[in-house]
């Protein structure tokens, strides 16, 4: 195993990898940038190294200081976290070069997967059905012709788009004329890469993901699946494990995600995204080849530690687990405590954390990196913790959350949790019956 790690990322995602890393005797370096000098990993981390100014693209995006970082503390491997260097094949390869091990997957299984039009290729050649739509366009003449072929609205997609940027949706052929070439720029300018992609506009389903493992030597199990079908601008606020899905579907689901990471002899923690309609129809999405923000509602059923098993695999000692090794067992639900207004359309709310009390009790994990007297940056996204909990029962574990959230306070800037304690209530959320136009159609938001 690695006698030292370093942590390439920030928040709550950078202290949730060093906890891991603490409890199998590994030691941490962090990097940060001058905003978050007073941040909590960067308080806990047994090493630190500034990597440049607040803009994420002069530090946590900057490679050639984060690798000189590593170099000189003698970093072993770097865990890349969720956002900033996960999933850029690139930084993966230099790490390799310079005799760093990047703990992820390899860099072609990035390349493969890394776009939306690769993964969709990918799917279908696994025999995994895909949301109706093509790849690459390149000119609004194949955009207009590939629209009347799939029906309107359709869905306008930055194939390296991530984080719920990076979409459009056109519902007519005159705005087609000019949504083409918008998306085409948009896509360059926040991506650094044009290539749009086009899929059918879904208006009612359900997000469910499937959570795999391999050892990069075509050993892959999955680790049950996830519902992330509550979302605000595409982006997702609650998520639970398990889904609500009939048994057989669940299956079907499992089986496809497995058998897609299973075609690129996929290594480390990985995410197959599906939307599931209304009539129990499935399709793939997506892959994230990285941990994901919402990985904890998986542990809490599994009893699995993920970023340990990402370090195992890593450090080359393979995936121990088989499928049947892996038993769920009860319900988990997670809230995104994010620091912004759901009142005013989830403006961010940035500032400085006046007070803070976090829940505890039974059943009650808190994954977070603010404390009293902490500023939030403005400079990242909203996220400043996690609150999940797990019950036998999914009404139980609602109760638990429920009763969590009521026990939580952040005084200072406003944040999603006035929100949550609503949805809890919600009659159709306590039933399951949760699309992802949840926030529009039930909550009168
Ligand atoms: P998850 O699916 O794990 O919830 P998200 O899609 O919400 O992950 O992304 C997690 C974090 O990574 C967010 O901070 C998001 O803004 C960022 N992110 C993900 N993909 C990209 C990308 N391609 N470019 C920029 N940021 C990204
Ligand atoms: P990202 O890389 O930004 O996470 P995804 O392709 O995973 O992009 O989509 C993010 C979210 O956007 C999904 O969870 C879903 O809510 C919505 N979405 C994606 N594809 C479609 C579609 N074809 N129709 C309608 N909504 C979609
Ligand atoms: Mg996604």
């Amino acid at each position: 195993m690695f006698k030292k790690i370093l942590i390439a990322n920030r928040g709550e995602i950078a202290l949730r990898i060093m906890r891991t890393a603490r409890e199998m005797g590994i030691q941490t370096v962090v990097v940060y940038s001058q905003a978050d000098e007073k941040s909590l990993p960067v308080l806990l981390a047994d090493e630190s190294v500034c990597v440049g100014p607040p803009a994420s693209n002069a530090s946590y995006l900057n490679i050639p200081n984060i690798l000189s970082a590593a170099l000189m503390t003698g970093a072993e491997a770097i865990h890349p976290g969720y956002g900033f260097m996960a999933e850029n094949p690139d930084f993966a390869e230099m790490c390799g070069e310079h005799g760093i091990v990047f703990i992820g997957p390899t860099p072609e299984s990035m390349r493969a997967l890394g776009s939306k039009a690769g993964g969709r290729e990918i799917a279908a050649l696994s025999n995994v059905p895909v949301v109706p739509g093509t790849g690459l366009l390149d000119s609004t003449e194949a955009a207009l012709l590939a629209a009347k072929q799939i029906g309107y609205p359709v869905l306008l997609k930055a194939s390296a788009g991530g984080g719920g940027r990076g979409q459009k949706v056109v519902r007519t052929q005159d705005e087609m004329k000019t949504a083409f070439n918008q998306a085409q720029e948009e896509a360059r300018l926040y991506f650094g890469d044009p290539a749009i992609i086009m899929e059918k506009f879904l208006e009612e389903f359900r997000h469910v993901e499937v959570q795999v493992m391999g050892d990069g030597q075509g050993h892959v199990i999955h680790i049950g699946e996830r519902d992330c079908s509550i979302q605000r601008r595409n982006q997702k606020l609650i998520e639970e494990a398990p889904s609500t899905l009939p048994a057989t579907l669940r299956q079907e689901i499992l089986d496809a995600g497995v058998r897609l990471a299973q075609h690129v002899n996929y290594a480390g923690a990985g995410t197959l995204e599906f939307i599931v309609d209304r009539d129990g129809q499935f399709y793939f999405m997506e892959m994230n080849t990285r941990i994901q923000v919402e990985h904890c509602v998986s542990e809490m059923i599994s009893g699995l530690d993920f970023v340990r098993m990402q370090l195992q695999i890593a450090a080359g000692e393979g995936l121990a687990l088989q499928q049947s090794d892996v038993v769920l067992r009860g319900h988990a639900i997670e809230c995104r405590l994010n620091a912004e207004d759901p009142d005013k359309d989830f403006r961010p709310a940035a500032g400085k954390i006046e007070e803070v009390y976090f829940p505890g009790g039974p059943g009650v994990r808190v994954d977070s990196h603010v404390y009293e007297g902490y500023a939030i940056p403005p400079h990242y996204d909203s996220l400043i913790g996690k609150l999940i909990v797990w019950h036998e029962s999914r009404d139980q574990a609602i109760a638990r959350m429920k009763r969590a959230l009521q026990e939580s306070v952040i005084g200072g800037p406003k944040t999603t949790i006035p929100l949550y304690i609503r949805i809890m209530d919600n009659p159709f959320y306590k039933r399951g019956a949760v699309m992802t136009n949840f926030l529009k159609t039930r909550m009168e938001l």
